[in-house]
């Protein structure tokens, strides 16, 4: 458990005690007494747990702590500080609970989640590439790593990713993944059933410590004080940590300045919703993950895509409701007329009825992978200014407004531009079989 064995241990404290001995601090009888059954439990780092046989005794410890210390620190030649503890507050981890046994000493990775099936795109570049270096090279670039973005972008994949590549390439170090409720209840838990100082001995011996959704840490100030001891143990011996957030560091609520300090000082990174491309090969990925004899036509994929993108798990839970009804209802192939039907009831469902002029300013903006700014810029590459058009096409072909109107919610053109950008689509559409292919894709996914 600890950096020293049991020998070890003893060794010093037997050496410890016979200085304290030699140096008469304490009258011989108070010295047989209270002292000499005394242990040394544990030394990590620069502290040293030390077990007293009853309450006397460890009072007697605790209002000559500073003697101890001194000695210890000569012994040791290093200065150590020293907590006193009774030894029958101190249980070994086969007397924890079974829940916290559980937190503490299950493999809690799940497989599914790898840096193979990760799909990497714009959106979350950044988080992929600082999780894969830190399960190469722990502790060196990025201490502590900490990943946030909203729900369902890939935060637990990416840490599960981390311990899976660990335990593949270096199955002897320890990775600890907890999430942060768990961490919680396994510290009020071992708090109470006095089994701490061996929770603490596990958690300090890993190599990886990664915990999901650090934003729940705020209930329990006594889990915060605990888990900042433990960070900084782990993080003087180099140890890889990282941490996952629905929200910026900085925007924690509840939980310590001087933690929060801790996690802005490695690399923060940010993970976004995926663009239109990344969700399309995010569904591929799941579907050939899935391996069913399903025919799905790619346009229906695209459909999911820019209905669904901000959320990644909506994303999956759409492809699985798209599959549970053609397992239900058997069509020979998965085409965009049964993927409407099949979302007819869902509120994000587009269908022509609820058209708006966002709406076709997003579908445009995920199939040219542009931002909604740029569409409405004054950029005139052929690739925006395309995109551009075809909007504009699409508002006055299936909004019916008025040309000025239009012009307002493209950055204030004024209508004879936006007359010259749907006659322009109007044409291309008749003379390109390309571009006319573009705009009906568009439509489909707004639901023509
Ligand atoms: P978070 O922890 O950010 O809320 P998760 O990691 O639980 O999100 O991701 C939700 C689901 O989306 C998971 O099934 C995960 O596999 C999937 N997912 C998210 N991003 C990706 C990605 N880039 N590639 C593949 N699957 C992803
Ligand atoms: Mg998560």
């Amino acid at each position: 458990m600890s950096n020293y064995s049991k020998n070890s241990l003893q060794l010093i404290w037997q050496k410890t005690l016979e200085q304290i001995q030699t140096g008469a601090f304490f009258d011989t009888s108070i010295f047989h007494s209270y002292i000499a059954d005394s242990k040394l439990y544990d030394i990590s780092n620069n502290s040293a747990v030390v077990l007293t046989s009853t309450f006397v005794s460890q009072q007697v410890f605790e209002k000559n702590a500073q003697i101890i210390e001194n000695v210890l620190s000569d012994v040791m030649e290093t200065p150590m500080k020293v907590t006193f503890c009774q030894k029958k507050d101190i249980k070994d981890y086969s007397e924890m609970n079974e829940e916290s046994k559980k937190i503490i000493l299950e493999d809690k990775l799940l497989d599914k989640y790898t840096f193979d099936n990760f799909v990497v795109g714009h959106s979350n570049r950044e988080s992929q590439a600082a999780a894969l270096s830190c399960a190469v090279n722990p502790g060196e670039f990025f201490n502590p790593l900490f990943i946030y973005g909203n729900s369902g972008l890939g935060k637990t994949h990416l840490l599960h990713a981390i311990g899976n590549y660990v335990k593949e390439h270096s199955p002897e170090k320890k990775v600890i993944y907890i999430y942060s409720e768990d961490f919680i209840s396994l510290i009020v838990n071992s708090i109470r059933d006095k089994t701490i100082e061996e929770v603490k001995r596990i958690i300090e011996e890993a190599d990886y410590l990664l915990i999901d959704d650090i934003q729940r840490l705020k209930q329990g100030e006594r889990s915060q004080e605990i888990f900042f001891n433990l960070y900084n143990n782990l993080f003087a011996k180099g140890k890889q940590i990282v941490l996952t957030s629905d929200i910026h560091p900085t925007e924690l609520k509840g939980i310590e300045n001087r933690l929060i300090s801790r996690f802005t000082s490695g690399l923060s990174v940010g993970i976004d919703s995926p663009e239109f491309e990344t969700s399309l090969a995010i569904l591929q990925k799941k579907l050939e993950e899935r391996n069913e004899q399903i025919l799905i036509e790619n346009s229906v994929l695209e459909y999911i895509a820019t209905t669904y993108s901000n959320d990644v798990r909506e994303l999956e839970g759409n492809l699985n409701k798209l599959i549970f009804k053609a397992i239900l209802y058997n069509p020979p192939i998965i085409d965009l007329d049964f993927a409407i039907l099949a979302f007819k009831d869902d509120p994000n469902h587009k269908s022509p009825g609820n058209l708006s002029v966002s709406k076709i300013k997003k579908a445009v903006c995920d199939f040219y992978g542009l931002t909604r700014t740029q569409l409405e810029s004054k950029t005139k590459t052929t690739n925006v200014s395309n995109a551009r058009h075809i909007a504009i096409y699409l508002c006055r072909k299936h909004l019916d407004m008025p040309f000025a109107k239009i012009g307002a919610e493209f950055g204030g053109r004024d209508h004879s531009t936006i007359i010259t950008s749907y006659e322009k689509v109007s044409k291309l559409i008749k003379e390109k079989e390309m571009f006319a292919s573009a705009v009906s894709k568009i439509e489909k996914k707004l639901g023509f």
